[in-house]
């Protein structure tokens, strides 16, 4: 555990937290030297991974990047075709977009969910009738307004990928997240709910996609004998050893996620009698793995999140803002953006200014949480 200087233990925002069965499952896979690419482990992940979120079928890869990548490339994304995106989100929601030469437009979040707003939505329809593809996204791990996309949508005869990299074990209606799109995508990146060290995870009931995401992840070979090659492959694919992180981390998967709601319901208890402080919104019609607890300040409060932040990093916690919208970001200055406001900034720019993202780590003590908290509000 490193400390600071005061001999403080660092807290962290969302680390990995191992349980012992990875291990079990990797050395299985050095036993048997089934160290390289593909394997048991990764059958079994796969396997693993379909039953538990009933998403039909899935193919594991070596990051949720590469599975957005891959997903857009199914759905038939091509050089200056137009793409949907949730605006405020992680910018690996939107780079593959442009891997493939097509063009991002940015659809704002609504302030109930954080989520893409279908009443901005609609008016990017109006603008540009035929997208090739939608990517929603779930913020924090909250479900998004599923049954209003999925109609405009549906109306529209545009396929939805689901950016579910952050919502792993949330459920919208009963169902997962990652399973009402055509694609899904899920992530296992270091900071996620559960993890591979990295990897990710394209997943679809239509078993003819997930084969193909499988090819394209390998170099796209043909059956053939020799090397012979009809279309651009990539290497994308996890290995067993990876997989088999996967495995043991997916048995407590559940466990993760009641922590993880645990630590918010935590944080909203305590910051009930400040009424400058609100939580990250829940949706109605889910039940979220809040995967970060996040926090806004009232308009004009003189508590900044920036003064959060340091307050935090004093003790050696660590905390992070919002993610910076899409739209604002010098990269994608060219790209439209619609939205959700008739005027002045936009939610996700609004929550950007006021948010903050609370420290979420399974590991932290009840002691953790008790000093995140007494450092907060005594800054009120
Ligand atoms: C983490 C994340 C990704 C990317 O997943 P990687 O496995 O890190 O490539 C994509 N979208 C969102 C919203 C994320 O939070």
């Amino acid at each position: 555990m490193p400390e600071n200087e005061k001999g403080n233990k660092r807290i962290y925002l969302s680390s990995p937290t191992m349980h012992g069965e990875e291990q079990r499952f990797v050395a299985e896979a050095f036993d048997t030297n089934w160290v390289a690419p593909l394997g048991p482990n990764v059958n079994s992940f796969e396997t693993e991974m379909a039953s538990y979120t009933g998403c039909g079928y899935a193919a594991a890869l070596s990051s949720g990047t590469a599975a957005i990548h891959l997903g857009l490339k199914l759905l038939g994304v091509k050089r200056d075709d137009i793409v949907f995106v949730s605006d405020l989100t992680f910018s690996a929601s939107c780079n593959p977009i442009v891997y493939e030469g097509a063009v991002p437009v940015f659809i704002d979040s609504e302030p109930d969910t954080w989520n893409m707003s279908p009443e901005a939505l609609e008016r990017a329809f109006e603008k540009y009738p035929h997208p090739k593809a939608v990517v929603v996204v779930h913020l924090y791990g909250t479900p998004a307004k599923l049954d209003e996309i999925m109609e405009i949508c549906d109306r529209h005869q545009v396929p939805v990928l689901e950016d579910a990299a952050e919502s792993l074990g949330s459920t919208y209606k009963g169902s997962f997240t990652g399973t009402f799109g055509r694609i899904g995508v899920y992530s296992f990146n270091g900071n996620k709910i559960i993890t591979t060290s990295g990897g990710g995870m394209l997943v679809s009931k239509e078993e003819a996609l997930v084969r193909e995401a499988r090819v394209l992840s390998t170099q796209a070979r043909d059956a053939a004998r020799h090397y012979q090659h009809s279309k651009i492959g990539y290497n994308y694919r996890m290995s067993n050893v990876v997989a088999g992180i996967g495995r043991g981390q997916l048995i407590h998967m559940s466990e993760h996620k009641i922590l993880k709601n645990k630590i918010y319901d935590k944080y909203k208890e305590a910051f009930a009698d400040i009424s400058e402080i609100s939580m990250n919104p829940m949706n109605p019609k889910g039940d979220a793995n809040n995967w970060l607890s996040c926090i806004t300040l009232e308009e004009g409060c003189r508590v900044t999140p920036t003064r959060i932040m340091d307050a935090l990093a004093s003790e050696n916690i660590e905390s992070r803002p919002i993610w910076k919208p899409m739209h604002l970001q010098p990269v994608f200055a060219g790209c439209d953006f619609f939205n959700q406001n008739a005027a002045g900034i936009s939610v996700g720019e609004d929550i950007f200014n006021r948010g903050v993202c609370l420290p979420s780590d399974i590991k932290n003590t009840d002691e953790d949480m008790e000093k995140i908290i007494r450092i907060i509000k005594g800054l009120f």
